[in-house]
């Protein structure tokens, strides 16, 4: 007998079957008579042959060319359930691979992240100088979510706002007629472009806060950005006096997001305001007692619009445009915006693009 007709019509399952129970028990009598009485207690009814699951404990008494077939169609009817299973485990097996390869891909992408999209204040607290920080700083990490617009505060000075109508009123810069009466007052200046400043950021959905010059907030003052907003002095200096300054406290560091957030202020601000930049920097601006009261993490820069005298039609008539540059200027820095971004960022890094002046460096050599 050979086993051709049971290994070669597997599609035919029920024909198998039966072939197979007829050719099992033509095989059993077959062995009972070859099989001595003493082993014949091995062997039970065909039926409960056919449910062992395996064909070892065959007996070795039998011919090996007849008990080959049988286990062989044993096998392939006991097999079968567990190949369906694989089947359901391949298909787990290729999501896992296919989980695995996306984490790794994600990983390597990590390499190609611009460093500009973490958060600049984090930036900053890890670019700070030691002896600025008040301990537990240096543990700051980027975070990998952006912060939402409602956590960003910006804070906005309007100069020489809030002393009110007392007799210590400090209106700031004063314009005079011949008759040495007041025209034109710095903090009415202010106050119409800050205030416009603060309602466009509060549109972006930014926490703002409407800071007076003296208010008592900046103590420790925290947020993402502080702009104190003023015009420069009316004083006919018997020539033409005109542009703007951006200012940083002279405490701050040269390469930190003080520089950064001043040249964004900067650059968008001489992108829609025809005026020159000044670096006319005064005592005031660099040391002004407002960066003496912020948090050390607080960016802070003071800006002179511009004077008073020569660029005063600008300063009165384009209260929306000057707010609109101011606004830009902090998104630049907040949200690393706009297309003076990367330039102001830059410029705070190199420090050689801030002050053109002092861009010829003093040759040490041939003294
Ligand atoms: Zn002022």
């Amino acid at each position: 007998m050979t086993d051709e007709p049971v290994s070669e019509q597997p599609n035919n399952e029920e024909d198998e079957q039966s072939a197979s129970a007829i050719f099992i028990e033509l095989m059993r009598q077959a062995a009972e008579k070859a099989v001595p009485k003493s082993a014949k207690s091995h062997h039970v009814g065909s039926a409960e042959a056919l449910a062992t699951p395996e064909g070892e404990a065959e007996p070795s008494l039998a011919p090996i060319s007849e008990e080959h077939p049988i286990r062989r169609v044993r096998r392939r009817l006991v097999l079968r359930p567990p190949q369906r299973a694989s089947m359901a485990g391949g298909f787990l097996g290729t999501v896992f691979v296919v989980m695995v390869s996306t984490a790794l891909v994600a990983t390597l992408l990590m390499f190609f992240v611009n460093p500009e999209y973490l958060n600049p204040a984090v930036v900053q607290g890890l670019q700070l100088d030691r002896e600025e920080l008040v301990g537990g700083i240096e543990s700051a990490r980027p975070t990998a979510v952006q912060t939402p617009q409602w956590l960003r505060r910006i804070g906005i000075i309007s100069g020489h706002r809030g002393l009110g109508r007392t007799l210590n009123r400090d209106p700031g810069a004063v314009c005079y007629d011949e008759f040495k009466r007041v025209t034109l007052e710095e903090e009415t200046i202010n106050f119409a472009v800050s205030t416009r400043v603060v309602a466009n950021l509060e549109a972006l959905n930014f926490a703002v806060d409407m800071l007076d010059e003296f208010d008592p907030r900046l103590v420790d003052y925290r947020a993402d950005a502080l702009v104190s907003i003023h015009a420069n002095s009316c004083i006919d200096y018997g020539e033409v006096v005109s542009g703007y300054i951006v200012s940083k406290s002279d405490a701050r560091p040269d390469t930190g997001n003080d520089v950064f957030l001043r040249e964004c202020i900067a650059l968008n601000y001489a992108a829609n305001i025809p005026l020159e930049r000044s670096y006319n920097e005064t005592e005031d601006m660099v040391n002004n007692h407002a960066w003496r009261k912020i948090h050390p993490l607080t960016p802070g820069v003071i800006l002179e619009m511009g004077f008073m005298l020569a660029d005063q039609e600008i300063l009165t008539t384009q209260h929306d445009l000057l707010a609109h540059a101011i606004t830009m200027g902090i998104l630049c820095y907040i949200e690393n915006a706009g297309p003076y971004a990367s330039l102001a960022r830059s410029g705070a890094k190199s420090g050689d693009y801030l002050v053109p002046i002092l861009a010829t460096p003093t040759p040490i050599f041939g003294r």
